[in-house]
């Protein structure tokens, strides 16, 4: 059912944003990737992508900071399918510091990249969901949108704020056969949470296997990391007919996380 749909997903050159993509080209779903990296990596993923699957991939730069680069890359994907059916707002980045040393510019990136990126691409992108009478928006939020972590002010903050972002829409276009929801992952391993590893024993003082067994595991019931492909399959039912009465909630997919 959502062969020749169109998506597009912010934060998609690496980690769970790609696997979101090849799940959905899977699919038949057509992908605008967004992000950063090495430009000829990026086009060679473009390339394979399509190909794999024979779906249209194209790729924005827009960065996520930019609320002008942002109304681009929205008006680029509707030039280039015709619609956008389908909205995953999942770049996101980390910074892990005592809230009283936390470095301004990385709060102000987090919030942006983490918070406001969403409500400008919902901003861009939900006309055209509404004169299609069809659309899904999910936000990769993550379990910190519904508890907290010390050293994780600016994170913990921007996910709280998806997760009202989330609920907010929903209410707005519930009506409409937009659904609005957010996914909210315990630990994955990607590069982000390979740079925190690093990061946080640095903070607490101790060693980056202490890091994964007593602070990432300590909460993450399952004490495994969530794996991408478990993200993506996740996003595809909710994108699914199966799942079209779910919307305006917080989805934990944490290994337990939430239940403590
Ligand atoms: P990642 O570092 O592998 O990927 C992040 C992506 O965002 C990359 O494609 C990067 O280029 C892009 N990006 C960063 N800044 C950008 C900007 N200014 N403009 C455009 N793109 C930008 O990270 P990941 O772990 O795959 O994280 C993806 C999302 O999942 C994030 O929102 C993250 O908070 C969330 N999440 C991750 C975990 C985890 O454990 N890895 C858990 C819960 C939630």
């Amino acid at each position: 059912m959502l062969k020749n749909k169109n998506a597009i997903i912010t934060g998609s050159t690496s980690g769970i944003g790609f696997g979101i993509a090849q799940a959905l080209a899977a699919q038949g779903v057509n992908i605008m990737l967004n992000g950063f990296g090495d430009r000829a990596k990026i086009e060679a993923m473009r390339a394979e992508l399509g190909q794999s699957f024979n779906v249209k991939v194209v790729y924005s730069s827009a960065d996520m900071t930019r609320p002008d680069e942002i109304k681009t890359m929205v008006d680029d994907a509707i030039d280039a399918f015709g619609t956008v059916d389908i909205l995953i707002n999942n770049a996101g980045i980390q910074h892990v510091a005592m809230v009283d040393e936390f470095p301004i510019d990385k709060w102000d990136d987090i919030i942006a990249i983490n918070l406001s990126s969403s409500f400008h691409t919902i901003r861009a992108a939900l006309p055209d969901m509404k004169k299609n009478g069809w659309g899904r928006i999910i936000n990769i939020a993550s379990i910190h949108g519904i508890a907290a972590s010390p050293f994780k002010s600016a994170y913990v903050a921007a996910k709280h704020g998806v997760v009202g972002l989330t609920k907010t829409v929903a209410l707005e276009v519930a009506e409409q056969n937009i659904t609005v929801n957010a996914i909210c992952p315990g630990y994955v391993r990607t590069p982000l949470v390979e740079n925190q590893i690093a990061d946080t024993a640095k903070v607490r003082g101790i060693s980056p296997d202490e890091v994964i067994r007593d602070v990432m595991m300590d909460r993450q019931a399952s004490k495994k990391f969530v794996e991408i492909n478990e993200v993506a399959a996740f996003v595809v039912f909710l994108c699914g007919d199966g799942a079209a009465s779910i919307t305006g909630v917080a989805l934990p997919q944490d290994g337990g996380w939430s239940a403590l």
